[in-house]
C-alpha cells in the first residue's frame, strides 16, 4: 500500500482512544495509511485532532474508564460538533445513541442516531469471517474480509443513517455526517479501506473546517 502524501502537506492528526482495546492495530492501519497518529488517554490529547477512532475491546470497559479519564464529555462535544469519530465493534457500541444488553450503567459518547446489540451473533458464533460488499469503498468490487468477533448489530436506525455495509439482512457498517461504524474489525483483516474511507472524512472535514477560517496576516 503506497501512502499518498496529504495535498495540504501536513498529514492528518488522528486519535486513538486509548484506554483498552485493540489500539495497536488501529494505530497501525492508520499509519500505513499515511496519518500521524496519537494515542487518547487525557482531554488534553483530544486538541488538535482531525479525526478520533474508537477501538474495539470492551465497550463496559471502555466507558467506565473513559468517564474515570475525564474524557466522556470531552469526547460526547467533540462529536456534537462534527469530528470525523470511527469506531469499531465496542467502538461501534460507543457511538450508538441508544444499546441493548448492556450494563444497567453503561453510558456511550452517542451521536448516531441508531440502536446497538451487544453481543449480537449469540454465542454460538463468537467470531466469523464474512465478504462484504461494501460500495463506499476504494475498488468497490472487490470484497472487504471482515472480522466479526463477538460484534454488535445495528437493530434500527433513522432514515438519517446510511446504511454502508449488511450480512445478509443484518446491518453491520453505517454512517451518519462525520461518524461511521462497523461491527466487524478491519485493523485485523490487512485490508486498510475501512480506514482509507475514514480519512477521506477527515481529510473533508479539515478542509471545510480551514475554509471556515480566514488565516491571520
Ligand atoms: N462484545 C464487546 C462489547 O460489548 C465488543 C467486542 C469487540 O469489540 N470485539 O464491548
Amino acid at each position: 500500500m503506497t501512502t499518498q502524501p496529504e495535498p495540504s502537506g501536513r498529514a492528518l492528526l488522528v486519535g486513538v482512544l486509548a484506554v483498552q482495546g485493540d489500539v495497536r492495530e488501529h494505530v497501525a492501519a492508520l499509519e500505513r495509511c499515511g496519518a500521524t497518529v496519537r494515542r487518547v488517554r487525557r482531554p488534553e490529547e483530544l486538541d488538535g485532532l482531525d479525526g478520533l477512532v474508537v477501538p474495539g475491546g470492551e465497550s463496559t470497559t471502555i466507558d467506565r474508564l473513559s468517564r474515570i479519564f475525564g474524557l466522556h464529555e470531552p469526547v460526547r462535544a467533540l462529536v456534537a460538533g462534527g469530528l470525523p469519530v470511527y469506531g469499531s465493534c465496542a467502538g461501534m457500541i460507543q457511538l450508538a445513541d441508544r444499546i441493548l444488553d448492556g450494563h444497567a450503567e453503561q453510558q456511550t459518547f452517542g451521536g448516531i442516531d441508531m440502536t446497538v446489540r451487544r453481543n449480537a451473533f449469540g454465542r454460538q458464533v463468537d467470531s466469523f469471517e464474512a465478504d462484504l460488499v461494501v460500495p463506499a469503498l476504494r475498488e468497490p468490487q472487490r470484497p472487504f474480509p471482515a472480522v466479526f468477533i463477538r460484534a454488535p448489530l445495528v437493530e434500527e436506525h433513522s432514515p438519517g443513517v446510511e446504511v454502508v455495509a449488511r450480512v445478509g439482512e443484518a446491518v453491520v457498517a453505517v454512517r451518519q455526517g462525520n461518524l461511521l461504524a462497523t461491527s466487524f474489525h478491519p485493523e485485523v483483516s490487512g485490508d486498510d479501506r475501512v480506514h482509507q474511507l475514514f480519512l477521506d472524512l477527515c481529510r473533508e472535514h479539515r478542509g471545510a473546517a480551514a475554509e471556515q477560517v480566514p488565516t491571520a496576516s
